[in-house]
Formats: C-alpha cells, sequence, structure tokens
C-alpha cells in the first residue's frame, strides 16, 4: 500500500530549490516593446537645445547606463516594496503590481537624472515636437536594429521576473531536483513553443497562443469580405481595398447603388436602360422629352448587334458607343 509521501520541497530552506524559468511571453514582448521608447525618450530630453549632440551620439552610453540602472532596481524592488507596505500602512499609497507601470517608473526616474536645462522646462516634457523627436528615434533606432528586439527581450524577461510580485507573469513553481523541474518544465502552461502558423516565427507561451493566435499576422484566414480567397491575416486590409473582387464600388453610370466589383459586369446588364437615359440626357440635352428618351434607349439596345452597349464599363465609353449608334441607325 502506497502510503502519502509529504512534499519534500516545503521542508527545505527556499535557496535549495530549483525555480522553473519561463514566464509569459506576450508580457515579455511588450515589456520589451517599452524599452525603446523609453530609451529614446532619455536621449532626446537629454540632447534637446544642445547644438552638439544629437540622440544618436548618446545612445549607446545612455543604453548601457538605463539597462544597468532599471535592473539594479527591478532587483531590490520585491524589498524595496515589501518594506514599504510595512512603513506605510495606508492602501492608496500602494505599489503598482503592474510590471510595465513599474518599469516605466524606474525609466522615468532614470531619465529625470539625465534631463539637461531644456529637458527641465515643464512646458517641453508636455510638447508634441518632444513627441515627435522621441517618435523619429524610435523609428531610426528601429530601421538601424542599434537594440534588436531579441536583446530587449532577454532584459525584458528578467525584469520581468524580478517585479512580477504576484507571480501573474512568471511561473511561479520550484523543485528540489532536476529531474522533477524537467519533467514539470514539459508541461509547464509558460513554456515557450513556435507559433504553428506558416512563416511566423514567434515564440509563445502556451497559454498565451491563444490570444497569440488571435492577433498572428501569419495566420491564414477566409477574406473578411466573404470571396472565395483564403490569406495570411496581415495582407487582408491589402486585399480587400485593392484586389477583392467583392470590395463594395459606387456605380460608375451614377446609380445610387454600390455593389461588390465582381458584380459590376451584372449590374452593367441589369441596368443598361437606366445608364442609357442618363447618357441620352447629356448627347440630346432638352432636345426629345421624357418618353423620347425612354423610346431611344430601347431602339438602341434593339439595334445593337455586337452587344457593345452592356460592355462599357463608364459613361465616357458608353457615350461613345451610343454616338456610333445613333449614327448608323440613321443612315439605315
Ligand atoms: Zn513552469
Ligand atoms: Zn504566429
Ligand atoms: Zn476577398
Ligand atoms: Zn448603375
Amino acid at each position: 500500500m502506497d502510503l502519502p509521501v509529504a512534499d519534500p520541497g516545503t521542508e527545505r530552506g527556499e535557496g535549495s530549490l530549483l525555480q522553473c524559468p519561463y514566464c509569459d511571453s506576450e508580457a515579455m514582448h511588450k515589456l520589451a516593446q517599452i524599452l525603446l521608447p523609453g530609451l529614446a525618450a532619455v536621449c532626446v530630453d537629454g540632447t534637446t537645445g544642445d547644438l552638439f549632440r544629437n540622440p544618436s551620439a548618446v545612445a549607446v552610453d545612455l543604453r548601457k547606463e538605463m539597462v544597468d540602472y532599471i535592473t539594479q532596481r527591478s532587483e531590490t524592488f520585491i524589498s524595496d516594496a515589501l518594506i514599504e507596505s510595512e512603513a506605510n500602512q495606508d492602501p492608496e499609497n500602494e505599489m503598482p503590481e503592474d510590471p510595465f507601470e513599474i518599469v516605466s517608473i524606474f525609466m522615468d526616474d532614470f531619465s529625470s537624472t539625465k534631463r539637461n536645462i531644456i529637458g527641465h522646462v515643464s512646458g517641453w516634457l508636455l510638447s508634441d515636437s518632444r513627441e515627435d523627436k522621441i517618435d523619429d528615434f524610435v523609428q531610426e533606432m528601429e530601421m538601424t536594429r542599434f537594440w534588436p528586439v531579441e536583446r530587449r527581450e532577454a532584459i525584458a524577461e528578467v525584469l520581468l521576473k524580478n517585479v512580477d510580485l504576484k507571480t501573474k507573469f512568471h511561473c511561479p513553481e520550484k523543485y528540489e531536483n532536476e529531474e522533477r523541474l524537467a519533467h514539470h518544465k514539459e508541461q509547464c502552461t509558460f513554456r515557450p513553443v513556435i507559433c504553428p502558423n506558416d512563416g511566423c516565427r514567434a515564440t509563445v507561451s502556451v497559454r498565451c497562443m491563444q490570444d497569440h493566435d488571435a492577433a498572428c499576422p501569419f495566420k491564414v484566414l477566409q477574406c473578411e469580405q466573404n470571396c472565395e480567397k483564403r490569406l495570411l491575416r496581415r495582407d487582408m486590409d491589402r486585399h480587400c481595398v485593392t484586389v477583392c473582387p467583392m470590395r463594395p464600388m459606387k456605380c460608375p453610370f451614377g446609380c445610387d447603388s454600390s455593389f461588390p466589383e465582381r458584380n459590376l459586369e451584372e449590374h452593367c446588364s441589369d441596368f443598361l436602360q437606366p445608364h442609357l437615359l442618363k447618357v441620352l440626357k447629356v448627347i440630346h440635352k432638352k432636345g426629345l422629352s421624357a418618353d423620347e428618351l425612354k423610346d431611344r434607349a430601347l431602339l438602341l439596345e434593339k439595334a445593337d448587334d455586337n452587344g457593345k452597349l452592356v460592355k462599357a464599363r463608364d459613361t465616357r465609353s458608353l457615350t461613345t458607343v451610343v454616338k456610333d449608334l445613333e449614327a448608323k441607325m440613321k443612315h439605315e
């Protein structure tokens, strides 16, 4: 008979346990995203009004300084937060729990130590031109791959684990030996897997896969406008406004109706008479009465042996065909 065995993990000191290394991939990506604008802000604020230095001249040094600073702050964050909460029983004054908010505070603190004189002027911090400069510098750094996302993610992972007070965004599991840890890692819901969509190379935590899939640019989807095509999510918008046969179009002859582009031919044939009336009214100005115009339109359709009228796709070409036919009819 098997006796229940107490979990030996609880008996031992925390220090000797092996921690599962996995964290929430989406949170990590999000954190990696905010590092770039964070650095851009520091570089822009530090060089504004300086004729001799621009943001890119200081980026290498400031990146290192900033990473060191926010990493250090993150390392002491949990103990700082504990001291804070004991000293201060006011629930209104709690430390934030959101890792993005916390890291943003670290970056702001760092940034405020780097501002030059102009950077300290309060108007500057809220100005649009500051926002523009930061956006431009983010773009520049993205283009030059100055701080590639893989490198930012490695830092983001460390930060995330350090500041994630409630272990919402990283796995809290700890094991007393490699074997048990390895066994856990195989089924850990934070474990990273490669997105199965063809062409996508994102590594995503199992628990985040559904969210990722719902936004993955490489997911193959049925056309949103319901043509037969299946295409990648990232190509959908362009497809729908450029080549999709179901994209809505207005009648080129000025009917009120709009219809899927692929129905243009059908519309031109179904609405030939109203289209002819519009064209005839212009050609004959006030020369013919409404009834005469209607008769003329019917006659024209009958006289059109080659079906040229329904093939005209706009007012101009229809007018040409009508004029040719009328000329012919006069001679007969
Ligand atoms: Zn785990
Ligand atoms: Zn994907
Ligand atoms: Zn389509
Ligand atoms: Zn029409």
